[in-house]
């Protein structure tokens, strides 16, 4: 792929921004947006950054009906200096081309996608909220474009960047949360899509994660799609345990996810010589594990909440409180650590953030 430049055209009005403390996730959007189209004979042509607005598409797009689409989050994040850091990016470009290939979706350069994201951040720096905890989440996607009732992979896409600040997660610092381990809907099978982001692995969670919120709880645990008896993924996060000392993650296999916060948590574990160890891991073991008394942490991972703890996992009748429902070490001290070399506080031994 030839590099292309990027032409720009800005905005003529300027949107308010909201209050930092104000900040939901993903309702309000900057003043720009980046599309680049693709069509067989041209590849992918025409990078522009426009004013943000909605797009028009024909009804029989393939996107509308069959849901041929990838997409992927990330974050820029202000530090003290004032500077604007993005961490580790290059690793959700890998993922949009492994989505991509799974979704039959022509490959994108990743250096310039990156590129892309970088002149976009930077047109819409004022965009990039500095309350703690907050951040602008950047939103690439591809969407098939092609107006066509066939099954059949679209000869027509565009690749769109949004940007849109989001709160802190945490507003009153770091909680453990209710857990339903879900035993009837399944996220995603062994040769499925689960190891692609893209739209259907999450329309088809809605279910699940609605009837558990009406239980109070905050999120599902998923298990495998064949025996439901090992753990896949919690809610929209890669999990993991740590029983008698050692960090347990289910290993990748096909349906899960692998998470850009997973692949950094099981560095940080390495650096800091605590036992990790990705492999198949059984809702029975963790149930004798804490039967036993060796259950001692669980935790979400992924860019959202950066670190969740699992404060109690809720399982065929019985309720499982894991730490007294409080942060665990291992917990805290990742999330510590990420969140300080993301914002810039803490150094940065592995050259994460661009
Ligand atoms: N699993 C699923 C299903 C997800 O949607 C996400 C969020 N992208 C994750 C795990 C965590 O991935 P990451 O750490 O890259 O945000």
């Amino acid at each position: 792929m030839t590099k292309q430049k990027i032409s720009t055209r800005i905005s003529e009005s300027k949107k308010e921004k909201p209050a930092s403390e104000q900040l939901e996730f993903g309702r309000v959007f900057t003043d720009h947006m980046f599309v680049m189209d693709y069509k067989e004979s041209k590849g992918w042509h025409d990078p522009r950054i426009v004013p943000y607005q909605p797009i028009t598409l024909d009804p029989a797009s393939i996107v509308f009906h069959y849901g041929q689409t990838v997409f992927e989050g990330l974050k820029a994040y202000e530090t003290k200096q004032g500077e604007v850091q993005l961490f580790r990016p290059e690793k959700n470009m890998q993922r949009l081309n492994r989505s991509n290939d799974r979704m039959c979706i022509p490959r994108i350069d990743e250096a310039f996608a990156l590129e892309a994201i970088n002149q976009l951040v930077h047109l819409d720096r004022e965009w990039v909220p500095n309350a703690p905890g907050t951040s602008l989440y950047i939103r690439p996607f591809i969407i098939s474009t092609e107006p066509y009732l066939g099954v059949a992979p679209s000869k027509q896409y565009q690749f769109i960047v949004i940007l849109s600040p989001v709160g802190a997660y945490y507003k009153e610092g770091i909680n453990p949360i209710r857990i339903a381990v879900e035993n009837e809907f399944v996220r995603a099978v062994k040769g499925g899509t689960g190891e692609a982001k893209t739209a259907g692995n999450y329309a088809s969670s809605l279910k699940a994660q609605e009837i558990v919120s009406e239980q109070g709880f905050a999120q599902v645990l998923w298990l495998d799609g064949l025996e439901k008896k090992y753990i896949e993924e919690v809610g929209s996060m890669n999990v993991f345990f740590k029983i008698s000392g050692e960090v347990v993650t289910p290993a990748l296999n096909g349906s899960i996810l692998e998470g850009v916060t997973r692949n950094s948590v099981i560095q940080l574990l390495n650096h800091w010589d605590v036992p990790v160890t990705e492999r198949k891991i059984s809702m029975d073991e963790v149930y004798q594990a804490y039967k036993d008394g060796l259950l001692e942490e669980a935790f979400g991972a992924g860019t959202a909440a950066v670190i969740s703890p699992i404060g109690e996992l809720s399982w065929n009748g019985e309720s499982l409180v894991i730490n007294e429902s409080q942060t665990g070490d291992i917990s805290k001290k990742l999330y510590d650590t990420l969140t300080g070399i993301q914002y810039g506080s803490v150094s940065d031994p592995f050259g994460w953030t661009v």
